[in-house]
């Protein structure tokens, strides 16, 4: 059945300016670094895709190594944009990243100008665009010059290729510098995606937050839900055909301590008491930081999409209800 968007679809959803750029992102974004691959299903995929955007989610999270196959999801995205969305494409943010292992030999990996250009050649084709919105240096090289892998970033904007650029997994001191080497290429650097969830507050305190805040970026949050843990799915046990069932090598069953279920049985009570469902207020604890421009979900299914959309229905917080976060999450 042909596609045509929900016509309210930008009633519901939020949309926040991402750092001190001019570019809006929905609070919430989908990523396709999990279920969008050649063995998962591509009418699931395209029946999210779907409702993502008749939700009002703009922001669609890709990298070259998404998949499996790596590719893969690229590929899927683009059949996707061929068969419903290319109708839509100035309404929707699209991201593609370099910076994992890619293709063999020495050209395939981490920051060389060689390698960020020939792969966003690459993405482009595989999702047939003309241009992503933002490419992302996708983790930090230790041996490649920060200035080389800016130069690449500012190049790929320069060119057309990119609208913006953005990196992920720095360090709050490197990605002081990179934003700095790209200001002085005349390069906004507009976000950095960092893992951050109840579960893992490294970047609270690393001082990331403080940094992009200097530098004018917004921050996105990847596995805000801990990759399923914090929906609250693994209170009993672990479901058939979920994450940590084995479906992917990402999501270990080690990490599914009795102390971790104990927390979030905890703020399953809190997001009860609100209205909200365990992932629900997860995600709003996240999106409660200005500085947080967007939280990056998965979803396997339309039903988790809904659910984790929901989030923006209420995302302010009681002080009390933060220090019960606080004493549960001790
Ligand atoms: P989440 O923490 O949101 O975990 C998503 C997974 O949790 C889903 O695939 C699903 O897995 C389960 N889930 C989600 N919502 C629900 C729900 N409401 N009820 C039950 N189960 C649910 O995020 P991800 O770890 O998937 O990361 C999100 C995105 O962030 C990625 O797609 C990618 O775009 C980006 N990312 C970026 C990285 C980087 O290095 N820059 C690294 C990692 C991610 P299932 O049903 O299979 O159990």
């Amino acid at each position: 059945i042909p596609y045509t968007a929900n016509e309210e679809r930008y009633e519901k959803m939020e949309y926040r300016r991402c750092g001190e750029s001019g570019l809006k992102l929905s609070a919430v974004s989908l990523g396709f670094w999990h279920n969008f691959g050649t063995y998962d299903c591509y009418e699931t995929n395209r029946a999210v895709m779907r409702r993502a955007f008749d939700l009002g989610v703009t922001v669609f999270d890709l990298a070259n190594n998404y998949g499996p196959p790596a590719g893969s999801a690229e590929e899927t995205f683009g059949r996707l944009m061929r068969e419903d969305f290319s109708p839509y494409r100035d309404e929707m943010v699209i991201t593609t990243k370099a910076g994992y292992t890619m293709w063999p030999g020495p050209y395939g990996d981490f920051g060389s100008r060689k390698y960020l250009l020939a792969s966003l050649d690459q993405s482009l084709r595989r999702m047939g665009l003309d241009y992503v919105d933002i490419f992302y240096h996708h983790r930090m090289d230790p041996d490649t010059p920060l200035e080389e892998s800016m130069g690449a970033l500012a190049q790929a904007v320069k060119s057309g290729k990119a609208l913006y650029a953005g990196i992920s997994n720095y360090s709050p001191e490197a990605a002081k510098r990179a934003a700095a080497l790209l200001r002085e290429m005349g390069v906004r650097c507009l976000i950095c995606q960092s893992r951050y969830s109840m579960l893992d507050r490294q970047i609270e305190t690393d001082g990331l937050f403080d940094a992009a805040k200097r530098a004018g970026m917004g921050l996105t949050a990847f596995s805000p839900l801990a990759q399923g843990l914090l929906t609250g799915k693994y209170n009993d046990g672990i479901p058939r055909g979920s994450r940590a069932s084995g479906k992917s090598p990402f999501l270990t069953k080690d990490r599914i301590t009795p102390d971790v279920i104990e927390k979030v049985r905890k703020i399953g009570a809190l997001a009860k008491r609100r209205g909200q469902t365990t992932a629900q207020l997860a995600l709003a604890w996240i999106l409660r930081q200005e500085t947080m421009a967007s939280v990056l979900i998965g979803a396997s299914s339309v039903a988790q999409l809904e659910e984790n959309v929901g989030a923006v229905n209420r995302l302010t917080f009681r002080d009390e209800e933060l220090a019960e976060i606080e004493k549960i999450l001790k």
